[in-house]
């Protein structure tokens, strides 16, 4: 009878079973989830009831699988066309959402790109911070070109160095209280989506707050539909 529950309940439990979303979010598999304690419904749910719903707009459908993107890019998800490319191998529930949340912030990049980004306070801010990075780093006797501090876009030799000639962890500890973490360093963009991904992740604002003050306030901004409304 255990034995029987057991199996009943891993197979209700088995991913890889595409669903549908009650906002409609078409999930499908193209590579079995690796990790057989993460139920994507659970998780999908979760993130549903988190972001308000003009923020998943763009958000079709999750393809959940191995894409070669992940390997030339070492990344683990990924954002096109109404598409959310997420990786099947995760280690908890909290990481597939913290992948997914990540990608919606992406998605909404250029449905609120005017909103986000044409007043140029987050890229003032952002810079402030890559110019204090080059400061700390240079300190540090890692010498790098000061351009690649001052180009917002992703820069595949700046990523290279500072996540293999830095490396990880010491790029995490002096990026301690500058950014929210490394990856928020290598792009505007990605400044921009980590701190989302930490406003709706995160009850407790107040290190996005303290940080990233400009951030924060835009993040408030995009989370109240009215601002958009009025704006439009
Ligand atoms: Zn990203």
């Amino acid at each position: 009878m255990q034995e029987h529950l057991r199996q009943k309940q891993m197979k209700l439990n088995q991913p890889g079973h595409d669903f549908y979303t009650s906002r409609g979010t078409h999930v499908y598999f193209k590579n079995q989830l690796k990790n057989p304690d993460i139920s994507p419904e659970a998780v999908v749910a979760s993130v549903e009831e988190k972001i308000p719903d003009h923020l998943l707009s763009e958000m079709e459908m999750i393809i959940i699988g191995h894409f070669k993107e992940f390997e030339e890019r070492y990344i683990s998800a990924f954002y096109k066309d109404g598409i959310l490319h997420i990786s099947n191998v995760q280690e908890s529930e909290e990481d597939l959402i913290d992948d997914i949340v990540h990608e919606i912030a992406h998605s909404i990049e250029t449905p609120y790109g005017y909103e986000i980004y044409a007043d140029q306070r987050i890229k003032s801010e952002f810079l402030q911070k890559r110019g204090l990075l080059y400061n700390k780093l240079n300190a540090l006797g890692y010498k790098a070109p000061k351009s690649w501090f001052t180009n917002t876009e992703y820069d595949e030799d700046f990523d290279n160095f500072l996540f293999q000639t830095v490396g990880r962890d010491k790029l995490r500890m002096i990026c301690t209280g500058l950014f929210i973490n490394a990856y928020a360093a290598t792009s505007l963009r990605e400044y921009f989506a980590t701190g989302f991904t930490d406003f709706y992740l995160y009850a407790n604002k107040t290190l996005l707050k303290t940080i990233s003050p400009l951030l924060a306030q835009k993040l408030f901004f995009l989370h109240d539909i009215k601002n958009l409304d009025e704006s439009i």
